[in-house]
């Protein structure tokens, strides 16, 4: 492991492998006896590792980082070395305490109300189907199924989780809302949809709002949507999964604007806080709402001091639960919030830097914001040249960059929060897409 960390950055970001050709090493049958460790490893070294994807190459620039870091990796391997099922606090009574603990260190580092209490989920996804079912049952208390007529809402711009999360929840209704140049959900169209919607006789159950939207990094009005859902008495979720991190950064607090008045927040440590997934931080306002839809208390699962403690196993959907504290509990403490704000503040700032070389080539166009550390560009001559451009990028191997369609568009997105990404990457990654941008 150590090998690998010093090394990664002298790999191809992406393998070099077709579909098959690592089941094509693997035996069809289970051996029967077993077999030496060592020739285990090395069958590791020879026939897995070729097939790896580096995410935590100082070249990923893909779809949003999943950062990892020493103190994470460790305070993992702790936990799988003691292999503990932490679902009740009985069942493990430091796992719950130090959960609590560090939920709380890192709502006051998000700067986020204590009117919230937190709770690790192993997704943003997962987080957004616990907020929608608790929003359901809200809604319908104890009438049987789930009526046709809920309805949930998030802009076009919304990740993919909320619509599995609605479909899941059992709520056939999903109304997505137009966004606008900034991919910002537009607030005035929600109002005008749901005040529709009810004259028609539907139910508003919840809205989505994204801080950071995963094409292109918008940022809904967090504010001017949990208005309108305290006026209809919606349950507000907030979706700040990627940029939530940020957060922690005084120059960011702007990015919680409104979350105060929501229902629910979630982002992830696993994306962009040097916590190695999976480890999704859930806050919710009024806990009581989410343990009345969650907790199930077979006999089997009674233990001596269920009225004096929090047992985590009723604040989602697993009942089975890792020790992912730990994770937060040794990250925050070897970097302190001051080193971890100051990883945030480098990545943005190389995602601005990179912006401004962008801006200014005559034959590339930055498209969206850059709050974070997303920067998507395209090339003014069209599509056909953008894709030939992104692909003459992952030519190099050593960097490795991702795309999607905004405004129509085929845009390259370079996604910056690797914690081994220094400024000589991203020098190297401006250079080169100048050089090809200019063929
Ligand atoms: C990454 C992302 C998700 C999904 O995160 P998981 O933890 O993988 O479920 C959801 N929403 C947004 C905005 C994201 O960026």
């Amino acid at each position: 492991m150590a090998d690998y960390l010093a090394d990664v950055g002298h790999r191809s970001v992406v393998p070099d492998v077709k579909p098959g050709d690592v089941r094509a090493t693997i035996p069809a049958a289970p051996p029967q006896s077993a077999e030496p460790y060592d020739e285990v490893f090395a069958s590791f070294e020879r026939d897995i590792m070729p097939g790896m994807t580096h995410w935590n190459h100082p070249g990923w620039f893909g779809y949003f980082p999943a950062n990892h870091s020493p103190p994470s990796i460790l305070a993992e391997m702790l936990v799988t070395a003691m292999g503990a099922q932490c679902m009740s606090w009985q069942t493990s009574p430091a796992a719950t305490e130090v959960e609590q603990a560090v939920m709380d260190w890192l709502r006051q580092m998000i700067g986020l109300s204590d009117e919230f209490v937190g709770v690790i989920q192993d997704t943003a996804s997962s987080g957004c189907l616990v907020a929608l079912i608790t929003a359901r049952d809200r809604q319908c208390g104890t009438e049987p199924g789930v009526p046709g007529n809920l309805v949930v809402y998030c802009s076009e711009e919304a990740h993919s989780s909320v619509d599995k999360a609605v479909s899941l929840s059992g709520i056939r209704r999903l109304h997505k809302v137009e966004a606008d140049e900034s991919f910002a959900l537009r607030p005035a169209l929600l109002r005008a949809q749901i005040e529709r919607d009810i004259a028609a006789g539907l139910r508003p159950t919840a809205v989505v709002a994204t801080v950071g939207t995963t094409s292109a990094g918008g940022v809904d009005d967090v504010a001017a949507i949990a208005q309108i859902c305290i006026e209809h008495g919606i349950w507000l979720h907030v979706d700040a999964a990627y940029a939530g991190s940020t957060a922690i950064l005084p120059e960011m607090a702007w990015i919680m604007n409104g979350v105060e008045h929501a229902d629910s927040f979630g982002f992830n440590p696993h994306k962009w806080l040097l916590t190695n997934f999976d480890c999704s931080a859930y806050y919710v306002r009024d806990p009581a709402l989410l343990i009345d839809t969650f907790a199930t208390t077979p006999e089997y699962l009674r233990t001596e001091h269920d009225d004096e403690v929090v047992n985590y196993r009723d604040w989602g959907i697993p009942l089975g639960r890792r020790f992912r504290a730990l994770k937060l509990w040794f990250v925050i403490r070897c970097y302190g919030v001051e080193q971890l704000q100051t990883m945030l503040r480098e990545h943005i700032a190389h995602a601005q830097w990179l912006r401004a070389q962008i801006e200014a080539h005559p034959a590339l166009q930055v498209v969206g914001p850059t709050h974070f550390g997303l920067v998507c560009f395209r090339c003014t001559a069209g599509d056909d040249a953008t894709r030939e451009l992104h692909t003459a990028l992952n030519a190099y191997r050593d960097q490795y960059l991702t795309h999607t369609v905004l405004h129509d568009h085929y845009v390259i997105r370079a996604s910056i929060g690797q914690w081994m990404t220094q400024r000589h990457h991203i020098e190297q990654l401006a250079e080169r897409i100048a050089l090809s941008a200019a063929r």
